[in-house]
């Protein structure tokens, strides 16, 4: 699982003398990705050797790495593939600094490999920019067990069993005493969270367990954290990691997808307004985008199309082919949506990627909301 904590490990990796490859690659069906993969790297290395990023010396260096991460790539695309839920991999690898990190990732951003004397993660830090991050909690009357989801995976962080002896069937005498430590052991439970839920550890909760510990636990959440808590399922404290994963990716897609029609809905409110609140279609995002207008994206996930960006000033439009900005002139890009939805977080705007496509075909596959009205 990805965190801001390998970031920052990944941040301090270059040593600025031994170079380290970088890729990111889509995973399709067809496999066609093995392919891909040879060309991303192949051409990766012409262009440090152009750009003069590292010297011949240093290029020798990493061959064994192009070697490495393509056997790898090989050796597992079948399981990849297989699997359907990995959208795409994220592969840093550099033999001379003996490091090697895989990070398969259910979400895709854009191909490319890179190589550099550091780590390329501008694209890791936009997922974890956008990505919600969840916390799962199984709970019965005796014991909890924590779990951090994050981009498709799910971490167990922490286990405590508070109650001890046998709850189930106290004689009349102790049953007060058992309620009293049941009662004690979820106030505790929910505190826990709300303590992580204030140092910024997740944005949504979900609480799993037996029918009667789900009743006897939600009413100790805090407001703020029923305010986040993304839904519930019923299964025994117990379960598989696995298995608690699938279930709470259950309710993550129920949640994501309620919330997808919510804003596809004010989306359309807006754009019927026509006081300029929304814009609808490419071109028009991509204008108001330039304008720094933008405050959220709704876009069809995998939704493309071709385009140009400005190389001094990061200008993006369809087929200009001077910068209307700076007036140099722009080169192709075979994905603009892409250097949308990069640019879109780093102005700080919020994005929805809308995984019933249909939702949004019939406003051009994407729209934006704006900060304020054009003149
Ligand atoms: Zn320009």
């Amino acid at each position: 699982m990805i965190t801001y904590d390998m970031l920052r490990t990944l941040h301090t990796i270059g040593d600025g003398r031994n170079p380290i490859v970088s890729l990111y690659l889509k995973i399709d069906p067809a496999g066609d990705f093995v392919k891909r993969c040879r060309n991303l790297l192949y051409d990766a290395l012409k262009a440090a050797r152009r750009e003069n990023r590292i010297s011949e010396f240093q290029m020798q260096r990493i061959e064994g790495d192009l070697r490495k991460i393509q056997n790898f790539v090989e050796q597992n695309a079948p399981i990849w593939i297989k699997e359907a839920q990995v959208a795409q991999v994220v592969i840093f690898s550099s033999q001379p600094l003996r490091f090697w990190q895989v990070y398969p990732l259910p979400r895709a951003a854009r191909e490319r490999a890179v190589v550099d004397l550091s780590p390329y993660i501008r694209p890791l830090t936009l997922l974890l920019d956008e990505y919600k991050r969840y916390y799962v909690v199984l709970v019965d009357p005796k014991k909890a067990r924590l779990f951090e989801m994050f981009l498709g995976s799910i971490q167990e962080e922490e286990k405590f069993v508070d109650v001890v002896g046998r709850v189930k069937t106290p004689p009349p005498r102790l049953r007060r005493k058992v309620d009293y430590a049941i009662y004690n052991h979820y106030q505790r439970v929910a505190e826990v969270l709300y303590d992580r839920y204030r140092l910024g550890r997740f944005d949504l909760l979900i609480v799993g367990g037996p029918p009667e510990a789900l009743a006897g636990f939600l009413p100790f959440l805090p407001y703020s954290l029923r305010h986040v808590l993304a839904g519930t399922f019923t299964a025994p404290v117990n379960i598989s990691v696995r298995e608690a994963l699938k279930e709470a990716r259950k309710i993550e897609r129920e949640y994501e997808m309620r919330e997808e029609r919510e804003i596809v809905e004010t989306l359309k409110n807006e754009l019927a307004k026509k006081d300029h609140g929304a814009v609808a279609g490419l071109e028009g995002v991509l204008r108001a985008l330039m304008e720094n207008r933008v405050t959220t994206v709704v876009v069809a996930e995998g939704f493309e199309h071709p385009g140009v960006r400005c190389p001094k000033c990061g200008y993006l439009g369809l087929e200009e082919e001077t910068c209307p900005s700076c007036g140099a002139p722009t080169v192709k890009v075979p994905d603009v949506v892409d250097d949308l939805i990069e640019e879109a977080v780093e102005q700080g705007a919020r994005i929805e990627h809308v995984l019933e496509p249909s939702l949004v075909a019939d406003i051009g596959h994407i729209g934006a909301l704006l900060r304020y009205p054009e003149e």
